[in-house]
């Protein structure tokens, strides 16, 4: 029935002619049986179109893990924790949708899916493929995991779905290709996940969690059904359809007919003195008429099910069936409500049908609240080092991808080793992983994943540059020179093999498709050194000292008291450049680093060409001076005290790993004075505070760089007072931001926000520090006419500006009470027996806002994000058995994969293994289209000649998922309502719906009690500030469809036959393109 419609309807690319150079293998697809295929659109069942069409849900919420890891999860363990096991839910619908072609489930998690796919017998996978085919059981979502929004990078998000899909793609074909996003848990919306969604070709997306007021605003005005505009640089491609769910993602209550319930079933015994049909039938279409009042069509969605339900799903379909049969048998009596087995996509289709134009979105669903007191920007911060840890992750994961598809030869075990870390980062996108809002030793389980993983991709690596450093030799790896080992304790400057061997050799690999350089630095032990780079010139160094806080963390085990630090230049592109190091009494080049005099009465200074830090007597940063102007912007560490209370009720809600709520607004000083020691040479200057016990820094400024860096080091975090504290790094400066800032989404574009503002309803903050925090994934920033302020960071962490000129970012939490959102544990991380300590980076950016003369300092800014996003991997080998003339002359100590380096604006997002001789391939535009004159501009270049190590035979475009034409692929188009007549075309209704469910988080507040602070009509609750108009939901205005379009941006390589044109790629702002790139076997 889909593709009727789609046809019609679909943004119709001129592309074909992009294709059959040679032939193509096709994705594969599940070539049709006999009777045909019948999955999709065409598979869903009839709805009555004189009725109101509830589409009900059977579906289960399967977290990847939470309470429990993800194996305890799935094979039922621990069932004192959580009553939870996927195995058997997987099982059991399986029997349950067999006996019963009318049943529906859908299935969203792809990691527990083929996690169970893979113990079963043929004859099983015959069967579900057969439901899967007939659009019994239908994939929603498809990813690896249903992952964040808030705490993820995109880069990440893209492969988990990219990875999930492809299992997908290969199993089941066609049919197993999810086509709505369902994103129900997730503690808040990103915009550039509605993006993703959009260019990955999914026709919806529906969601669960949005601010309490907002939702009270969208239900009144029928606003929570919408178009959503994803980007602001790409046009309707990024328009997602997207519902907010009414009941979260629960049953109704008093329906929730699991095992894990304890609701009544339909008791249907003729003569049962039980016999309760009849009130419970009441009670539900009761509840579906008061639902169908806040939606626009007449069809609602009513999802049943929850966490970890169905182990037993013939005990809720049972009950369904009933539910069905006795509602709809009330038609014969005037009944106008039609209740049926549906699915998301079935829903979908149903208000796609009806024709009717939709309100439209361009903001986000950040920050998430689901009480006055219970704003989830906690999380943003929470488990900050796993947060770090993830991000190393997609690091490292990137380049064993790479390297992997580099490789001269592969091993049987390269493909094995980098799914594990694909699937193992696809788990770590989870909204219960990455977010921290797991129990502790779920967080360490990932941890270890992660640590394994990592682990099984070096050795590919490990592999490939030895084969480029010392050429195809037969020996297996252990007995080749290179060791290539990663230190992970870096960021404590701690590693074996710079601290005990020498020589040493250092290769960089650069993952980036341009040249870059970096400084480097390595921990040694002593402090002289001479660093040879691969044509044997010896490079200018300096030595600075480990910091003193850093040198005495007790389970530091390291003799590494200095750290070395060289220029690395010209670092090839997608290739690496080793470089030899070798202790050297007699030379002269590095004198022991000493502090300068400490001068208590004067100013300290440090700078470069570019930018110069002062610091006043009290050891503070006070001015920045850039771009020709001297800006006074102070920074340090402040904490807020953790709420604490019995989370009865709203107003005793505590701070917890969800909830940010600080206990009141008057924050702390970590100090009134920092005791500093200033470093200086010939490549960087640096200063080192320390504000108290448990707070430093190190704030540096390096030779030519444009930023200053600020490598914090927190904790542990004293309790002893029995207050737990959220710390944070504030800069502050004159600039006029006048309640402004920006906030990354996903690390992608920016967003602006406004303090104390909501773009679509008029808000009531009773939190006003926790209800202005946003999520940060890489960058927050704030300007006026003539100057700006940026600060990029390491990993995600929540933010705001609280004070017009102010910045700041909570970079560690530790806290006594749980917030009662289930996890059931206080955030108190503890390592080796103590409060933990976090480390990390921010760097500062302050210039001019408009009038700069050369690059735009936003342009700038992107170009160290991703030099900070994927700098070069350092890659430690013990180089003791050969002199420098022999490594000299026996290795390969330069490479490149790239023979075309690509514009700086350029980003090679992607280089992977993909089937049998194809790699996947994406580009990416890394600028917006107004953040500078020269880069924002469209960008063209050759893909042959950028990746003229392989040899291509064909190209040919996908969605940014990569398993699916773009060309071939069709979306679901649906009319947004001109803005004028926004308010005209459809009744509102005057008044909230009672009040309780506006009100719940999905995850019990255990015992809470709503009425105690109730939203009255007027007060915290939604209000429009548009006119209200009196209730006559049964007026629709139709809107015609769109005529059929085609997408300009799509031309103009199409339209080109040549070969040469055919690999001609053009990228506009923010844009992404994705190919499968066929290789000659
Ligand atoms: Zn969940």
């Amino acid at each position: 029935m889909f593709d009727k419609i789609g046809v019609g309807l679909a943004i119709l690319y001129i592309f074909s002619s992009v294709v059959h150079y040679v032939e193509p293998r096709n994705i594969r697809t599940v070539p049709k049986s006999d009777d045909g295929a019948k999955c999709g659109y065409s598979s869903c069942h009839p709805t009555k179109p004189n009725m109101l069409n509830v589409h009900l849900i059977a579906h289960t919420h399967d977290d990847v893990g939470w309470l429990k890891t993800v194996d305890q999860y799935y094979y039922g363990s621990e069932t004192r924790i959580q009553k939870a096991g996927v195995q058997y839910i997987i099982d059991s619908v399986v029997e349950s949708l067999l006996r019963d072609p009318e049943k529906r489930f859908i299935y969203v998690e792809s990691a527990f899916f083929f996690k169970w796919w893979k113990e079963q017998t043929s004859e099983m996978q015959d069967q579900v493929r057969m439901l899967v085919n007939e659009g019994r059981l239908e994939f929603i979502g498809g990813a690896w995991s249903m992952n964040d929004e808030a705490t993820t990078h995109y880069q990440s998000v893209i492969d988990q779905f990219a990875w999930g899909l492809k299992q997908l793609n290969d199993t089941f074909g066609e049919c197993g290709r999810p086509r709505v996003g369902w994103q129900i848990d997730p503690f808040g919306h990103s915009r550039e996940m509605a993006s993703m969604f959009a260019q990955m070709g999914f026709d919806g997306m529906f969601f669960g969690r949005l601010d309490y007021q907002d939702k009270d605003e969208r239900l009144m005005t029928q606003k929570a059904e919408m178009i959503w505009h994803g980007s602001a640089n790409l046009g309707d491609k990024s328009d997602l359809f997207s519902g907010a769910l009414y009941n979260n993602y629960q049953a109704p209550d008093g329906f929730c007919f699991d095992i894990l319930c304890s609701d009544q079933p339909i008791i249907d015994g003729k003569h049962s003195p039980d016999n309760n049909v009849k009130e419970r039938v009441n009670t539900f279409l009761d509840y579906v008429k008061i639902q169908s009042i806040y939606y626009r069509t007449n069809n609602i969605i009513i999802t049943m099910g929850g966490d970890f339900t169905y182990q037993a799903a013939q005990v809720y379909y049972k009950n369904l069936d009933k539910l069905i049969r006795y509602a709809n048998e009330r038609q014969a009596n005037g009944s106008n409500i039609n209740l049926l087995y549906s699915t998301p996509s079935c829903y979908l289709k149903s208000l796609h049908d009806a024709g009717i134009s939709w309100p439209t979105k361009s903001d986000d669903f950040f920050p998430y609240a689901s009480d006055p007191h219970a704003y989830w920007t906690g999380y943003f911060t929470s488990r900050p080092t796993l947060k770090r840890y993830e991000r190393d992750g997609n690091h490292f994961l990137q380049v064993c991808k790479q390297l992997s598809a580099l490789a001269p030869k592969r091993s049987e075990e390269f493909d094995p080793h980098l799914t594990f870390l694909r699937e193992t980062m696809g788990i770590m996108q989870h909204h219960d992983a990455v977010t921290g809002t797991e129990k502790e030793k779920v967080a360490l389980d990932y941890a270890k994943r992660m640590s394994v993983a990592l682990r099984a991709c070096s050795t590919n690596i490990r592999n490939v540059l030895n084969q480029f450093s010392t050429g195809p030799v037969s020996e297996p790896t252990s007995q080749r020179p290179f060791e290539f080992k990663t230190c992970t304790l870096l960021n404590i400057s701690s590693c074996a093999t710079s601290e005990s061997n020498s020589p040493f050799a250092l290769t960089l690999y650069n993952p980036l498709a341009h040249t870059t350089k970096e400084y480097v630095r390595v921990p040694v032990a002593d402090y002289k050194y001479i660093v040879l780079d691969p044509t044997g010139k010896s490079l200018t160094t300096q030595v600075v000292p480990v910091p003193k806080p850093v040198a005495a963390i007790k389970h530091r085990n390291s003799i590494a008291e200095y750290e070395l630090v060289f220029l690395a230049s010209n670092l090839p592109a997608m290739g690496y450049k080793t470089y030899y190091i070798q202790r050297d009494d007699s030379s002269p080049v590095n004198i022991k680093p000493t502090a300068l005099p400490k001068r208590e009465s004067s100013y300290t200074v440090i700078e470069n060409e570019n930018i110069k830090l002062t610091f006043d007597t009290n050891g503070f940063l006070s001015e920045v001076t850039a771009d020709g102007m001297t800006r006074m912007i102070s920074q340090e560490f402040l904490y807020y005290e953790g709420a604490t209370g019995n989370n009865a009720e709203f107003l005793n809600r505590s701070s917890g790993a969800y909830i940010f709520r600080p206990k009141d607004n008057n924050i702390r000083f970590a100090t009134d004075h920092v005791t500093i020691e200033v470093y200086k040479g010939s490549l960087v200057e640096e200063v080192h505070q320390k504000f108290n016990d448990w707070i430093s820094q190190v704030v540096r400024v390096y030779k030519q760089s444009t930023y200053a860096e600020f490598e914090w080091l927190v904790g542990p975090i004293p309790i002893d007072d029995e207050i737990g504290k959220e710390v944070i790094t504030r800069f502050k400066s004159d600039i006029k931001s006048e309640g402004v800032f920006f906030t990354d989404s996903n690390g992608r574009e920016m967003i602006k926000r406004q303090r104390n503002h909501r773009d679509t309803w008029n808000v009531k903050l009773q939190e006003t520090v926790a209800g202005n925090y946003y999520p940060i994934t890489t960058k927050i920033a704030l300007e006026d006419t003539i100057a700006r302020m940026a600060i990029l960071t390491d990993r995600a962490q929540g933010g705001s500006s609280l004070e017009d000129g102010a910045l700041e970012l909570m970079v560690h939490r530790r806290l006594l009470k749980d917030d009662a959102f289930g996890v059931g544990e206080a955030l108190n991380e503890t390592e080796f027996g103590e409060g933990l300590i976090a480390r990390g980076k921010t760097h500062l950016f302050v210039g001019q806002s408009y009038l700069r003369a050369d690059v735009s300092l936003k342009a700038i800014e992107r170009l160290v994000q991703l030099e900070t996003l994927l700098p070069s991997w350092k890659f430690f080998s013990n180089m003791e058995s050969y002199t420098s003339d022999q490594w000299l002359s026996s290795f390969t100590n330069t490479y490149t994969g790239i023979s075309l380096v690509l514009p700086k604006s350029v980003h090679l997002l992607t280089l992977e293994p993909w089937h049998d001789n194809e790699l996947l391939v994406r580009f990416e535009h890394i600028l917006e289209k107004d953040e500078d004159s020269r880069y924002s501009k469209y960008v063209q270049f050759n893909i042959k000649d950028v990746l003229s190590a392989f040899n291509i035979e064909n190209i040919r475009e996908t969605t940014l998922d990569g398993n699916a034409w773009l060309d071939e692929h069709r979306r679901m188009e649906f009319v947004p309502e001109p803005e004028d007549e926004a308010y005209e075309a459809y009744a509102t209704i005057s008044e909230s719906a009672n009040g309780g469910h506006l009100l719940s988080g999905a995850k019990p507040m255990l015992g809470v009690e709503y009425s105690k602070e109730r939203l009255g009509p007027g007060e915290l609750g939604a209000q429009s500030n548009r006119l209200k108009r009196s209730a006559n939901a049964g007026h629709f205005k139709l809107h015609k469809r769109r005529q059929q379009h085609v997408d300009e941006d799509s031309i103009n390589v199409s339209l080109k036959t040549d070969d040469r044109a055919k690999y001609l790629i053009e990228l506009s702002p923010m844009e992404i393109r994705t190919f499968v790139v066929y290789l000659a076997k």
